[in-house]
């Protein structure tokens, strides 16, 4: 065994031991509610496509299209020569929906999170984190180099006593609009309230809220009624409801000129291709004036939160999409999720460190897609699987 393999093998023994260790699983069908892994049909309750839009024909067609017309590679960063019409169209309808002066693409949630908590703050500043905000969030906290300092989860009290003591120059807050593991909602009028008496900056990654939350889908700034001046930063990502792939910043002109100049994950990275771009304005076309799939959604959760109070399945307080089932111990948490492989449905187990010791859980996921009798089986086969490891 090589030198680096031997300093390697000790932590990939020791995550196994602690029944912490992490595979793949192949899918070989496209990214619907029913798909197909290493050969079975499983029922899918854990994407993250809440609409149903990954595999939507008319995006499919759009993103055709733009391959035809641009071809399939960007070829440089956006400062270069990689910024395209598609690219710079969807900027525009992207901020028009979330109404704000500006919208900038990044080529993922992660790298908008590291370059925006980047360009915002540095030494002398710091950033205030909900302790169980995404990890981008939490990495590109540590890496400002400003001073990193986390809040109890959704306590806004907490983060005002934190504040009181700061003596930084900038002071940034930033949280998930809806926790991506818990599916709660972030306390945001309470946490501007804050942020306004200390004269700090909100930022919030709604990842998990645009295109969901809100009457048009605008995510939990619209469903709290949160203006720019309370929220001055929105993060959201296109991987998700909007079922493509990327992300944007959406702020005031200021903003996005420095994010522009200043944000290192946007400026030295190739742009996403333009047949993403050209995708993504379509499913934003679609998520902007299909009520329905909204309507959907919600009924698939109101579902299966009644169905699960009716079997005696103990939830959290998620009114999203995102319905965890805390098992607890991570053995017993992937013991639950193979029992329900073997059932027929694919609902991911979430161990430590993506969540904190001793609340591993199954993550369960709905989605406009599914309809009640297949809520109504999984919730049956989860009830079976977890009194079958009791
Ligand atoms: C998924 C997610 C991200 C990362 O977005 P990608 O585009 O997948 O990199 C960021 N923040 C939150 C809250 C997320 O759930």
């Amino acid at each position: 065994m090589s030198s680096l393999d031997k300093a390697l093998q000790s932590a990939l023994d020791d995550r196994r031991a602690a029944g912490l260790y992490r595979s793949r699983a192949v899918v070989e069908s496209p990214q619907t509610v029913q798909l197909t892994q290493s050969g079975a049909s499983l029922l899918s309750f854990c994407s993250n496509d809440y609409l149903g839009l990954a595999n939507h024909p008319s995006i499919a067609q759009r993103m055709k299209n733009a391959i035809e017309e641009f071809g399939v590679g960007s070829g440089a960063s956006h400062l270069v020569n990689g910024h395209f019409a598609e690219h710079h169209a969807l900027e525009e309808e992207l901020a028009a929906f979330v109404g704000r002066p500006r919208a900038l693409l990044f080529s993922t949630g992660y790298m908008a999170n590291m370059g925006v908590i980047n360009a915002l703050v540095s030494r002398s500043d710091e950033v205030f984190e909900d302790r169980l905000n995404h990890a981008s969030l939490l990495d590109g906290g540590l890496l400002s180099q400003a001073k990193f300092t986390r809040f109890k989860h959704n306590d806004a009290e907490d983060l005002r006593r934190l504040l009181a003591k700061s003596t930084a120059k900038r002071k940034l807050i930033v949280v998930d609009g809806i926790f991506s593991m818990d599916g709660d909602l972030a306390n945001l009028p309470e946490l501007a309230a804050v942020a306004k008496e200390f004269d700090a900056w909100l930022m919030v990654d709604d990842a998990h809220g645009l295109g969901c939350f809100g009457d048009g889908g605008k995510g939990t700034l619209e469903h709290f009624g949160m203006s720019l001046d309370e929220v001055p930063v929105l993060v959201g990502t296109l991987g998700k409801a909007f079922g493509t792939f990327g992300a944007f910043v959406a702020g005031s002109e200021t903003l996005i000129e420095s994010l522009i100049q200043f944000a290192r994950t946007y400026i030295y990275t190739t742009a996403l291709p333009p047949s993403v771009a050209a995708a993504t304005r379509e499913s934003l076309n679609i998520v902007n004036t299909d009520q329905d799939r909204r309507t959907r959604l919600n009924k698939a959760i109101k579902h299966f939160k009644d169905a699960c109070v009716e079997k005696g399945i103990q939830l959290m307080p998620s009114p999203s999409a995102i319905q965890p089932i805390v098992i607890g111990d991570a053995d017993k948490a992937v013991a639950v999720s193979e029992a329900l492989r073997q059932s027929g449905f694919w609902v991911s187990a979430i161990r430590p460190p993506t969540v904190p010791a001793g609340t591993a859980r199954l993550r369960v996921t709905l989605s406009s897609e599914h309809h009640n009798t297949q809520i109504d089986a999984l919730v049956a086969a989860i009830a079976e699987a977890l009194h079958a490891h009791e």
